[in-house]
């Protein structure tokens, strides 16, 4: 370098963050909604706009400005969980036992308003909700239900569901976590992992083979009984703040009395997974809804090239690509609902909506992390971290291909999961 540029360089003025950095504001202040461009708030009856409203409200006054710290820190949120227990929209769709009774649909309104603004928030009520209280509320006897669903349903006690096992995930029917009787209870032998809430949760659902029978049984266990042990699995890169476990069964006792006696096979739980996948089909439009709105406060308040990002058509195009997949995004999620409500919902329909809506959620958030440019990879402006949290959505509840193939069996007749044996080598 020349002793002028050498000059010219060290007599730069002090650099000025507020052009360095944009004066954008953080997602901790969360932008007003402004996806709704086909007005399909017009489309809810009263009590679903009012539940929408009412998360909407909590989740940016109470979670927004404290969820970037907890997602960075990978620990749970516990100081929101009176909030989001005041809500009353754990327990769902079940009816009685201190539950909301919602309809689907409202209930699938609140899951997206909890993962609009944090998808952490929304998979531990879903799990709680959608997958431990419904199990319960669907195949519990009638003690089972008025012992634990009041509490729960207040969020007082806190549930999990384990059905994944370390070497069963998308064939989690050949599950391997055995039930042997004995006097007076059962004894649980396995292991299970990915299970949310499993580290701090009260009650824990278990699903296990009789060995008697060799079908699928189901477990209420309660935390902390001996030979139960539940370890945080560690540096996931979404969905940072729920507590995925890796549980250890060791001879562990449950009384008959926890036993859920309406799981006596694997196809049991297709009851209640037929509810928690059309309501994990709407965490992708929630956090898709979240990503668009926060892109769209983004791009006019930054400025490149004298003008606001929202100014170039490159940016206004991508804008509206998301925009468009939210609204087709909607009304599949919207019809889902109302094919289940009508009782004409096909575990194929499900399937689709779940595997179809995570994709378009896919290319709106990596779309969105484009436009916010360098900011797109921080968590403080709320879209690294969505794109990150879609991932593991993407997977659970059925992966995109495993729901793919749910589908394309129920249209063709034709399962196509497990790969035809191998021919002999010899006759090649
Ligand atoms: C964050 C998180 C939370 C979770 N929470 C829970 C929970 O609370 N409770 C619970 O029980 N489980 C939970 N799970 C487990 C989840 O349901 C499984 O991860 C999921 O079913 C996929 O199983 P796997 O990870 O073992 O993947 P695998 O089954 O090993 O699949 C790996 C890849 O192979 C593909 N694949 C597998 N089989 C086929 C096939 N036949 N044809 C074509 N492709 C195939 C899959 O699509 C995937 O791309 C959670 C998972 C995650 C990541």
């Amino acid at each position: 370098m020349s002793d002028e540029a050498k000059n010219a360089y060290f007599d730069l003025p002090a650099l000025d963050v507020s052009v360095a950095f944009p004066q954008a504001t953080p997602a901790s202040i969360f932008p007003p909604s402004v996806s709704d461009y086909y007005q399909f708030d017009d489309l809810l009856t009263l009590e679903e706009q009012a539940i929408r409203k009412k998360v909407r409200e909590c989740m940016e006054k109470d979670v927004a400005p404290i969820m970037a710290k907890y997602w960075e820190k990978l620990e749970f949120p516990f100081e929101v969980v009176p909030k989001l227990g005041a809500l009353s929209i754990a327990g769902s769709t079940i009816k009685g036992y201190g539950c909301p009774g919602l309809s689907i649909t409202a209930s699938a309104i609140a899951t997206a308003e909890l993962a609009r603004v944090d998808a952490s928030c929304s998979t531990f009520i879903l799990v709680h909700s959608c997958l431990a209280m419904l199990t319960i509320g669907l195949c519990g006897s009638e003690e089972q239900k008025q012992k634990y669903l009041p509490s729960l349903a207040k969020l007082q006690t806190i549930g999990c569901w384990g059905l994944t096992e370390p070497d069963y995930g998308s064939d989690a029917s050949s599950l391997r976590t055995t039930a042997r009787k004995v006097e007076g209870g059962w004894i649980l032998e396995g292991q299970k992992r990915w299970i949310g809430n499993s580290t701090f949760a009260d009650i824990l659902v278990i699903f296990a083979r009789n060995i008697a029978t060799n079908q699928i049984n189901g477990f209420i266990l309660k935390k902390n009984i001996p030979g139960l042990q539940a370890t945080k699995i560690e540096n996931k890169i979404g969905l940072r703040m729920v507590q995925n476990g890796d549980i250890l069964l060791k001879k562990v006792f449950v009384p008959d009395e926890d036993r859920l006696p309406g799981v006596n096979s694997f196809q049991d739980t297709s009851k209640v997974l037929a509810v928690s996948r059309v309501m994990v089909a709407w965490q992708p439009i929630g956090i898709s809804m979240g990503v668009y709105d926060m892109c769209h406060r983004y791009l006019k308040e930054r400025k490149q090239f004298g003008a606001p990002l929202a100014a170039f058509q490159l940016n206004q195009q991508k804008l509206v690509l998301m925009l468009g997949n939210i609204q087709a995004m909607l009304l599949v999620g919207w019809r889902l609902c109302k094919l289940y409500e009508s009782g004409k919902m096909t575990p194929g329909h499900a399937s689709m909506g779940k595997s179809w809506i995570s994709l378009k959620a896919r290319e709106t958030v990596s779309l969105g992390r484009e436009l916010l440019g360098g900011n797109g990879i921080l968590a403080d402006f709320l879209v690294a971290k969505a794109f990150c949290d879609l991932e593991p959505i993407y997977t659970y509840e059925g992966t995109y291909d495993i729901n793919t193939l749910v589908t394309g069996r129920e249209i063709t007749g034709i399962a196509s999961f497990k790969p035809a044996p191998q021919r002999n080598q010899s006759r090649l």
